[in-house]
């Protein structure tokens, strides 16, 4: 019932946040290469994992020392997650929780700082979350640009920075391998699913999705009823039906479900490559 309340709290908060999403999580070579040579491998139905993670989070505080989240909103979301991650078997619990007063964290600037940070604040076998003010995400961009959070896919580091606490169920997604809906680094999918396994999310039951279209005009999309507002078409003329309620897309506040085969992706992605974690 506790998680239920939380998942309602999810949408509540989720609907009064008027800020665009932006993600920061970014697909290195090595993880393009292990992608292109494991597609076949995936099964087509997820094994349940029966399995409870440890999260450290560590809370940063401000410069006028005020935490960046309550400990209760970070229990809060962890509640979400785990309503959401329900149907994999797979839970999350917060086993250590660390203030962090050196505040010049808070407002994190990603290429100079996070290495300090994960050095000294993070805790090995355990998915290291850090909550804090602002996010300088300037690593691979030519102009400076400020990410909700990121995370890195399996095969990187355990962390996990976050400036806006809800964006903890998107991340979880990428950290165990799943793709944007609208991912073009693999190609652009089409709507009639005919490049589905290959190109944008590498994943087929979830549709082909325009948002990098609508970046910079959200008004043509309806938040309250989540739809599009205007067709839109696709390379092959077809107009796009996007998935504005699955957790990898940017259709904030719309998100709520992961599909059955991101499931299996998620579940292949942990027993292959997180299964170290405790
Ligand atoms: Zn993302």
């Amino acid at each position: 019932m506790k998680g239920l309340f939380a998942f309602f709290l999810f949408f509540v908060i989720g609907s009064a946040m008027q800020a665009q999403t932006s993600c920061g999580t970014k697909i290195s070579q090595e993880r393009f290469s292990y992608e292109m040579n494991t597609i076949s491998e995936r099964s087509s139905t997820y094994p349940r994992l029966f399995k409870t993670l440890s999260i450290s989070a560590y809370i940063v505080n401000s410069p006028a020392n005020v935490p960046a989240v309550s400990l209760e909103t970070v229990l809060l979301w962890v509640d979400s997650l785990n309503v959401v991650f329900a149907p994999l078997e797979l839970s999350f619990e917060v086993c250590t929780v660390v203030n962090v007063p050196n505040h010049k964290f808070y407002n994190f600037d990603r290429a100079l700082e996070e290495e300090e940070l994960y050095d000294v604040y993070s805790t090995p076998g355990t998915i290291n979350i850090y909550f804090l003010g602002s996010i300088l995400d300037n690593v691979s961009e030519e102009e400076d640009v400020h990410a909700d959070g990121y995370t890195y896919f399996p095969g990187g580091d355990d962390l996990m920075v976050l400036s806006d606490p809800k964006e903890i169920i998107h991340q979880m997604g990428h950290f165990f391998g799943l793709y944007d809906t609208h991912e073009t680094d693999f190609g652009e999918e089409h709507v009639l699913r005919n490049n589905c396994e290959t190109t944008g999310d590498l994943i087929c039951d979830t549709d082909a999705d325009p948002w990098t279209d609508f970046y910079e005009q959200p008004s043509t999309w309806n938040k309250t009823t989540c739809n599009l507002t205007e067709a839109v078409f696709d390379a092959q003329n077809q107009f796009y039906v996007p998935q504005m309620s699955n957790i990898m897309s940017f259709w904030d506040p719309c998100r709520c479900y992961f599909t059955n085969q991101q499931f299996d992706k998620m579940a292949f992605e942990y027993l292959n490559n997180r299964n170290y974690l405790r």
